[in-house]
This record gives structure tokens, C-alpha cells and sequence, in this order.
């Protein structure tokens, strides 16, 4: 290409030149006004921010220099706090990237009260000396579970990299190879062994194992048998699999313990159709694993953590293991585990958002749609009302399709449409199916359905 890039070159490079100090911006005479009574550190991180954009701006070609209405742009960033809420029309209940599982109203209040001020969460109140951080929660994950002993750690993937490293570090772990799954995030079930010292020995193959794989594979290095939650496919057609019961029954006459990553850990069974066949943690308690691992934010629906229930002499083992410091929870974590386990405990668990969530029966989320339909159509949307489905979410029940209500855009460009939703002052995540915007109601409250339709209506289609 001949002169007209080349003199678009130059006018972008002097441009990009003329940009002005950080120093020289903030002494600009116009800006002042703007600037009185905001602490100096946000005025500067607005500063750069907003250079930085103007630098970004022209260098993908847009030939606009830095204007006041700039640093107005910033300041408005980041007076926004960079986590905050947004309203799921998803559809999908235990969305990692939306923060998994909301908090109950009793676990948001026993957080707030806990971390205001100092809290007893290593101090033995009876003895007046150093307690445990898992007291408050042990005794309710032995109850609802039916273990003799519990642990919480961060999450659930270091839940299963300290189970291996203190019960098997150094020994051989035997794995189908059915379940060598790769969870998400890069949490891939062989890599977390290497990383915790065990030795993988896989048997059956892909679509069968059975109980005389595992029993010719137990030998006097044998450290344990590991049975992992398939969270995000399924085998199907001509498959066989071995269940815990025939796991315990080769591993308890050998010494070997039975360990289950089951990831998604529902105490209850999950309500709604279809969901209720999937193993819970007391089943599995019940049928033979030794030692349990499941996360605190997906179907339990309470915070990020790692549960680790199972035989006392285990669990001893693994909370003697230096990694357990290094993963241990926060207060807020004990805090809203303890509350959110109550819940169960009183057989409250509607008052779970989770459960409560995947409970709705589709009448229910087809007037909300309709509702979410009427609103949008006062503000000049139009939409239609149809059946969708739905997805659990969260590695829980990749098979389970969740029968939800939704309404539906056709707008000229989906994509744009969904960028400008995210955008919003309180965003709004949807999805886009054949081309259409989709909104599925299953994860809105009724309160958040105005701010949907007002989002909506500023969007524009
Ligand atoms: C989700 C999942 C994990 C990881 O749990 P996090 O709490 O996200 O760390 C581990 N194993 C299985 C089987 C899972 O489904």
C-alpha cells in the first residue's frame, strides 16, 4: 500500500505522541473542576487509565485524541467496583464464571457478623485455649453425612490434591480409565496425582471397568482406590462401571481405603425431574468410600471450599499433612459453611438458593417468563415466551436437561446486543441460541425482573 496508509501512519503516530503525561493531564486547567474532593490515588489511576484507552483507541485506527470526556470515562470505571453483582439469564444454576452457588440469607448474615470484628475460629471457648477451625463444622458434615470425621479446605480440587499427597504420596492410586476426566479450569485428574506424589495405574478402559480390574491391579503398593465423579460427560452405549459397594468389597479385605472425588456433593437428593439419581454424599458414605471430597459451592450451595468427610483414622492423616495449612479456609468460609449446613440440618434446605433454584416447578418459571415478557413489552421490547432447556452447571449432571421458560430477541446483531447487555449498569449474562437472544428465567428473582426489562429497553435492539 502507497501513501494514504503511510500518511495514516504518520497522523497516528503524532497522535500517539501528543499524548500527555500523567503530570501535564492533571494540571489541565478544565479538568479541575471535575477533580475537587476525589482522593489523589483514584484521580491518577484514572489518569493512566484513561491514556491507556486513548493509546488503545488509536492504535486500532480510530484518529481521536485525548479528550476531557476521557478522564469523565474513567472516573466513572472506577467508581464501579470491578467484582460485583449481575443478574444470570442463563439459565445455568451453578455457573463458575457467575460466581457458582449465592449464599443463603443466613450465610450472608453470619459472614457479616463474623468478619466485622474478632471471632473465637481457633479459640476453645469452654477451655479458654487453641481450638479448631473445622469445630463448628465438623459435627453437622458427620451428621448429614453419616462420617465419622471431617475436614474443609479451600476448594475442592485441593480437597483431592491433599487427599492423595497425605494418603498416597508414593504409592500406587488405582483409577479407571473412564474417569481420567479433565474437571475445567486445567484441574486434570492425572496431573493433580503427579503433583500429590501418587503413582497412576489405570485399568478397564474407556467405556468398561470392572471389579477384576481393580481387584488385579491391588498389589502390597497399592495406597488407594480413587473413584471420580464423570462431572462434565457421560459414557454412554456399551459401558459398565464399577460402583462403590464392589469397590469396598476389593479394597476393605486388602487394606485399601476407597477414595471418591465427587466433586459436585449433593447431602440431599437434587429436587427437580430427572436430577434425583445423583449419588448424594451420605449414599456414598453409606455404600463404602472411605474418604469423600466435594465442593461447598456447587449442589450443596453454600461457599467455596473443599469438604473432606470420611473414617477417623484418614481424616486424621490428612489433617496432619502440612498441605492442609496451606489450604485451610478463611473465617467467612467456616462461617458460611456452618450456617448454610444448618440449613440442612433443619431440614430447611428450600432456603438454599441452589436447591431452591433447580426445585422450581416449570409453572412457576413459566409466569415469571410471562411476567419478564409483559415488563419488556411495556418498555417498547418485543419478545416471545417459549419452553427451553436448561443445565445444572457446575460440573453436577452434565446428562440432566432442565426444563425452564424464556423469552426470546431477534435483534439484528446477537452478539453486539449481548456485549451491550454485559455493559449495563447492573449487567445482564445471557446466552444466544439459532442466532436469537435467549433469557432464561430459572436464575432471576422476581425483584431483579424490572432491572432485566430496564436493561433491556437502554439496550435497545
Ligand atoms: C468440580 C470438581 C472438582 C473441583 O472442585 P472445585 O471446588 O471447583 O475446586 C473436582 N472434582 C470433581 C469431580 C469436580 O466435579
Amino acid at each position: 500500500m502507497g501513501a494514504p496508509s503511510n500518511k495514516r501512519d504518520g497522523e497516528k503516530n503524532a497522535l500517539l505522541r501528543a499524548l500527555p503525561s500523567i503530570e501535564l493531564l492533571l494540571r489541565r486547567p478544565s479538568l479541575a473542576p471535575r477533580l475537587v474532593g476525589l482522593p489523589r490515588g483514584r484521580v491518577v489511576a484514572a489518569a493512566r487509565l484513561a491514556v491507556e484507552r486513548v493509546r488503545a483507541r488509536l492504535l486500532r485506527g480510530e484518529p481521536k485524541p485525548f479528550e476531557d470526556a476521557d478522564l469523565d470515562a474513567a472516573l466513572a470505571t472506577l467508581a464501579t467496583p470491578r467484582l460485583r453483582p449481575v443478574l444470570n439469564a442463563t439459565g445455568v444454576v451453578l455457573h463458575t464464571n457467575l460466581g457458582r452457588a449465592p449464599l443463603a440469607a443466613e450465610a450472608v448474615a453470619r459472614v457479616a457478623q463474623v468478619a466485622q470484628g474478632y471471632s473465637n475460629l481457633e479459640y476453645d471457648l469452654d477451655e479458654g485455649e487453641r481450638g479448631s477451625r473445622y469445630a463448628p463444622v465438623v459435627d453437622l458434615l458427620c451428621g448429614l453425612t453419616g462420617a465419622q470425621d471431617a475436614l474443609v479446605v479451600n476448594n475442592c480440587a485441593g480437597a483431592v490434591l491433599l487427599v492423595l499427597a497425605s494418603l498416597a504420596a508414593g504409592r500406587e492410586c488405582v483409577v479407571s480409565r473412564g474417569e481420567l476426566v479433565e474437571i475445567g479450569g486445567g484441574f486434570r485428574v492425572p496431573d493433580v496425582m503427579r503433583q500429590s506424589g501418587a503413582k497412576l495405574v489405570e485399568v478397564g478402559t474407556t467405556n468398561r471397568t470392572r471389579r477384576a480390574d481393580y481387584e488385579a491391579a491391588v498389589g502390597p503398593d497399592t495406597g488407594l482406590l480413587v473413584k471420580v465423579h464423570r462431572s462434565n460427560f457421560a459414557v454412554v452405549g456399551f459401558t459398565e462401571s464399577t460402583e462403590l459397594p464392589a469397590l469396598a468389597a476389593v479394597g476393605r479385605p486388602r487394606g485399601v481405603p476407597v477414595f471418591l472425588d465427587l466433586g459436585s456433593g449433593a447431602l440431599v437428593p437434587v429436587p427437580g425431574e430427572g436430577l434425583s439419581g445423583e449419588l448424594t454424599v451420605p449414599r456414598a458414605v453409606a455404600e463404602g468410600a472411605d474418604v469423600v471430597a466435594f465442593s461447598g459451592d456447587k449442589l450443596l450451595g453454600g461457599p467455596q471450599a473443599g469438604i473432606i468427610v470420611g473414617r477417623a483414622d484418614l481424616v486424621a492423616r490428612i489433617k496432619s499433612h502440612p498441605l492442609t495449612r496451606a489450604l485451610r479456609v478463611d473465617k467467612m468460609t467456616v462461617a458460611a459453611l456452618e450456617a448454610t449446613l444448618e440449613l440442612y440440618r433443619d431440614g430447611r434446605a428450600e432456603a438454599v438458593p441452589a436447591y431452591r433454584l433447580l426445585a422450581q416447578p416449570p409453572e412457576a418459571l413459566r409466569a415469571r417468563a410471562e411476567r419478564l415478557r409483559a415488563l419488556l413489552a411495556e418498555r417498547g421490547v418485543r419478545a416471545r415466551m417459549e419452553a427451553v432447556v436448561g443445565q445444572v452447571g457446575g460440573g453436577a449432571l452434565p446428562l440432566a436437561r432442565l426444563p425452564s421458560f424464556a423469552c426470546i430477541l431477534t435483534v439484528e446483531e446477537p452478539e453486539v446486543f449481548l456485549e451491550r447487555l454485559r455493559g449495563a449498569e447492573v449487567p445482564v449474562i445471557a446466552r444466544i441460541a439459532d442466532d436469537e437472544v435467549v433469557l432464561d428465567v430459572r436464575c432471576l428473582a422476581e425483584e431483579e425482573l424490572s432491572s432485566v426489562a430496564q436493561a433491556m429497553a437502554a439496550v435497545g435492539p
